[in-house]
């Protein structure tokens, strides 16, 4: 389980990611090189962004990335839930949002990740607008002070950008906007493929076939991963249940995964 706030380096790989290619360049090019060889940009003056936002449906790797992003590069990671930032007193948010950015140079190189960033620059009603207000403003400070926040790389995530105010998306800020789509069906097997690396899978089956199934249609990688794991399920149950307990039940075959598509739909 992961402790709000606190750093570490995650242990997802790019290999746990399927699809997701043209993210994964921006961010190697972005992130990844620039923590792995910083003497080159500096030598050279490079003048990169360092604030991302992440946008795109629920459920198809935006906090994923973002963990492997941190692995790849030998980061630390800080995962902060947008709407907790809220939960506090007034004047709390702001002090919770400032003691954030500096735990973050002190664990430097460091990744912070604002999952559900929408929720910090959004108004909802007037007593939450006026706090969200000065939150939004001490984010700002931060995000501005990027000269001296060596080493730290900030990635936003949302579902809704529309809501979102756009003095944060602006250059210097969260100013490269990357959109994480639905996955294509060519994808989906990509993403079953990454899913499968740790599971027994029958030989005879063909996940790239599967994830162009029209029963796959619009499933996001959630989707996909609860596909995966109904299917072990089926196939954990059919050894479970069977007397014999022969080795032929050891592995998931395709008709556990035919078991799992009908109860799967696009959430
Ligand atoms: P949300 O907007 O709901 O926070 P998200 O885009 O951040 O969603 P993740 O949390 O990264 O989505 O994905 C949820 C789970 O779905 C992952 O833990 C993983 O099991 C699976 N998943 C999603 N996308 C992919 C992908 N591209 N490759 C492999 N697994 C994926």
């Amino acid at each position: 389980s992961r402790r709000e706030g606190f750093s570490s380096i995650p242990n997802v790989k790019w290999e746990d990611i399927g699809g997701l290619d043209l993210i994964r360049q921006e961010f190697e090019r972005y992130i990844v090189r620039r923590i792995k060889y910083p003497d080159d940009y500096k030598e050279f003056g490079v003048d990169l962004e360092t604030g991302f936002l992440l946008y795109g449906p629920p459920g198809c790797g935006k906090t994923l990335i973002a963990k492997a992003v941190a692995n790849e590069a030998g980061a630390n990671f800080i995962h902060i839930q947008g709407p907790e930032l809220l939960n506090k007193y007034v004047g709390e948010s702001e002090l919770a949002v400032r003691t954030l950015f500096s735990r973050a140079r002190t664990c430097s190189p460091c990744i912070l990740f604002f999952d559900e960033v929408d929720a910090l620059t959004t108004k909802r009603g007037k007593e939450g607008g006026w706090i969200v207000e000065r939150l939004l403003n001490q984010l700002l400070v931060e995000l501005d002070g990027a000269d001296q926040r060596q080493g730290v790389f900030v990635i936003g995530a949302t579902n809704r950008p529309e809501v979102m105010d756009r003095a944060v998306l602006r250059p210097g800020r969260l100013g490269k906007l990357l959109y994480v789509p639905l996955p294509s069906s060519n994808e989906r097997g990509l993403i079953l493929k990454a899913l499968a690396r740790k599971k027994p899978i029958d030989v005879n089956v063909d996940l790239c076939a599967i994830g162009r199934m029209e029963a796959c249609e619009n499933l996001s990688g959630a989707d996909l991963a609860a596909l995966m794991n109904e299917a072990a399920l089926a196939a954990a149950e059919e050894k479970s249940a069977s007397t014999e307990r022969t080795s032929d039940a050891l592995t998931i075959k395709l008709s556990h995964f035919e078991t799992a598509l009908t109860k799967i739909s696009p959430s």
